[in-house]
Parts: structure tokens; sequence; C-alpha cells
């Protein structure tokens, strides 16, 4: 446990990661007493959190568009973000701690209040982020294992643009990677098998950078290939079958090529 008083520096490190979680909903939003913004009714809020709201509201559609282009699919239904604006309703909806916001088991959208607070600056890009998470689990389930953590979050953050992998540098990933700390892109994950940084030896901000470093260069590599590959994923392709018919090699193989003295990692230990 930590020290009361290192608490104020640490903490905006540990709200880095937005971050979808496996763990049970206990309260219903109903129970929190959401109640829907009357500008936009896909915005939930409790009584009070009308400002929040309403910024969560002005930054939603250019969000929705960003994760739409990156996915190729439109979402399944209206997404619909919880807003909350004390950390009482925040832990009550979501059990993993230090996270600024999460997409929890029904697909239930939460932002805490750091993000209308010392976070503010980071909305748009964990909104997008968690809207990825949302997206593939209106049509895979939440946070299926059919797909590797690595690659839930690479994508995710791929879709804010590096957000939720702000809090550690390509250096330090890089660094990592050289020392043998490394995602394992071979990885098959099960309901009782999910592998997060610490399996790798990685910091969850070295992990998301990591996978977001991969995503993005596998995309950069053959952004058709990529394309082909995520519309199967979300078809509910296998993960390495579909990956294998996109790019006509696999994927352990290639992503590994991108950090060992390639557009991830130059070869001597720095980034590019
Ligand atoms: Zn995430």
């Amino acid at each position: 446990m930590k020290a009361l008083a290192v608490l104020p520096l640490v903490l905006p490190l540990l709200l880095a990661a937005g971050c979808a979680t496996p763990e049970r909903v206990s309260p219903t939003p109903r129970e929190i007493g959401f109640q829907a913004l009357a500008e936009d009714v896909r915005i939930r809020h409790e009584p009070g959190g009308e400002d929040y709201a309403r910024r969560v509201g002005a930054s939603l559609a250019a969000a929705i568009r960003r994760v739409e282009a990156l996915h190729g699919l439109p979402f399944r239904a209206a997404p619909v973000v919880h807003v909350c604006h004390d950390w009482p309703c925040f832990r009550r909806l979501v059990r993993t701690p230090d996270v600024a916001a999460a997409v929890v088991p029904d697909n239930l959208l939460v932002l805490s209040p750091s993000l209308h607070g010392r976070g503010a600056h980071r909305l748009d890009a964990i909104l997008a982020h968690e809207l990825s998470h949302l997206h593939l689990g209106q049509r895979l389930g939440h946070y299926t294992p059919s797909l590797p953590i690595w690659f839930h979050e690479g994508l995710a953050t791929l879709a804010a643009l590096g957000g939720g992998a702000e809090y550690a540098s390509d250096i330090e990933s890089c660094r990592a990677w050289n020392e043998g700390r490394q995602i394992d892109f071979d990885v098959r994950e099960s309901h009782s098998r999910r592998l997060k940084g610490p399996d790798y030896g990685l910091s969850i901000h070295e992990f998301y950078r990591q996978a977001w470093r991969s995503v993005e260069a596998l995309r950069a590599h053959d952004p058709r290939a990529f394309r082909s590959w995520l519309q199967a994923l979300q078809a509910s392709a296998d993960f390495h079958i579909a990956f294998a018919d996109a790019y006509n090699s696999d994927l352990d193989s290639l992503a590994r090529v991108f950090f060992n003295a390639g557009p991830v990692c130059d070869d001597h230990g720095g980034a590019l």
C-alpha cells in the first residue's frame, strides 16, 4: 500500500490508462440515479453533473467518427456514455482501481471525475479509447477473449491517437522490449487466461505503448490487409487465421520485425 504522503504524485500516473475490465457490475445505472442529458440522451449523468456531461456531448460525435473510421464499421447501437462526476459513483460501477474510465460488462461505458478535473485535457482521447472497446463489445461481446488483451488495448489506443499510453515513452517501451519484456504476439487467451502487462514483465503503461505501436505498425505496413483483418475479426473469424489470410504472414513473425530494428524501435534500444 502506498503512503498517503506520495499519493498526489502517484495519482496522475495511475489514472493514465483507460481500460476495458472483466469485473462484474453490481449496481445498475438506474440504481446510481443517472439521468439523460437533456440535449443528448446518449449521455447519462448523475444529478449535478450536467456541465461534465455537456463537455462529453461536445466530444462525442468526433470520437464516434474516429472509431468507426478505424474499425471500418458503424456502431451496432447508439453508444451510451455514463458520466460519474464523483468518485463513489465511479467506484460502484468500476472495480478496477486506478483507471480514468472503463467499459464494464453489459457494455457499460463509464467516465470518472478525473476527466473533468486534472485530466480534463485527456477527455477526447480517453472517450475514443473506450468507444473502441464498446464498438468491439457490441459485435463480439464484452472484452472478448477471442482477441488478446494486447490487441484490444492496442486498437483502442490507436483510435485514441495514443490515449491511454501517454505515460510511457517509446524509448521506455523499446528498452523493455530489448530487455526481453515483450508482448507475446502469438499468445492465445481464454476466459480463464487473460494476459496483461505484468504477465509480460511490463508496466501497464509500457504494455499499452507496445500494444499501440504494434497495431499502428501493422496498419502502416499494409493498410488494405489491416482493414481486411479487422473486418474478418468483427465477423468472428479466428484472430491468427484471419491475420494470415489478410497479410500472408504469421502475426508473431511480422510484429517482431517492427520491434527488432524495424519501424517501432531502432537497433540501439531507442525509438525511431
Ligand atoms: Zn482500454
